[in-house]
């Protein structure tokens, strides 16, 4: 049988430490979806078109990774996607207590998809969507370190096409 795992986030914008978390699962399972999130509550940077093009272009080199669109439950989805478990990144304690709730809740409506914790490489500890955001903001450079380069050209042109509208 095929296994599928599920990997949901918001992904504004998809940065090396979900690409750590998604080849560690690529190995794992035979099928890994990236289920972009749409409709949630948070404020993005970029639009869900953008969002996905950005996972789309950054995932080229997994065979056996896509990237879909999903508006609705995580668990709901990954049960209609036939997926066995739905796959989180754990980076520091101060992920666990959220992540706990999220996991016990999912599994309260669907018992049978369990809810599975990768770590990714220690360098990838400290970085977050947020963070790249807020240097992006600054221009720094140092975004190249941590996301794909045509994630950081993208960031480039969000905060200049900013700048410009602002002035
Ligand atoms: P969400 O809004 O669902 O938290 P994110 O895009 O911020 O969406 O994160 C999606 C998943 O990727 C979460 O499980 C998060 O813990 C994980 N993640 C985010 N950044 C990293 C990182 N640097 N290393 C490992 N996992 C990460």
């Amino acid at each position: 049988m095929e296994r599928t795992a599920v990997y949901p986030g918001t992904f504004d914008p998809i940065t090396n430490g979900h690409l750590d978390i998604i080849e560690r699962a690529a190995q794992i399972f035979d099928w890994v979806i990236v289920a972009l999130a749409v409709n949630s509550a948070k404020k993005t940077l970029f639009t869900e078109q953008e969002r996905f093009a950005l996972a789309t272009q950054s995932l080229g080199q997994f065979a056996n990774v896509r990237v879909m669109l999903c508006s609705g439950l995580i668990v709901e989805f990954a049960r209609q996607q036939g997926a066995v478990a739905i796959v989180r990144g754990l980076r520091a304690v101060s992920d666990f207590e959220y992540e706990l709730q999220m996991a016990l809740m999912n599994k309260k409506m669907i018992p049978e998809i369990n809810t599975m914790f990768l770590m990714p490489h220690e360098r990838y500890t400290y970085l977050n969507s947020s963070i790249i955001r807020e240097l992006a903001r600054y221009g720094s450079p140092t975004i190249r370190d941590f996301v794909p380069a045509i994630v950081a050209d993208a960031l480039m042109k969000k905060e200049e096409f900013r700048a410009r509208n602002a002035g």
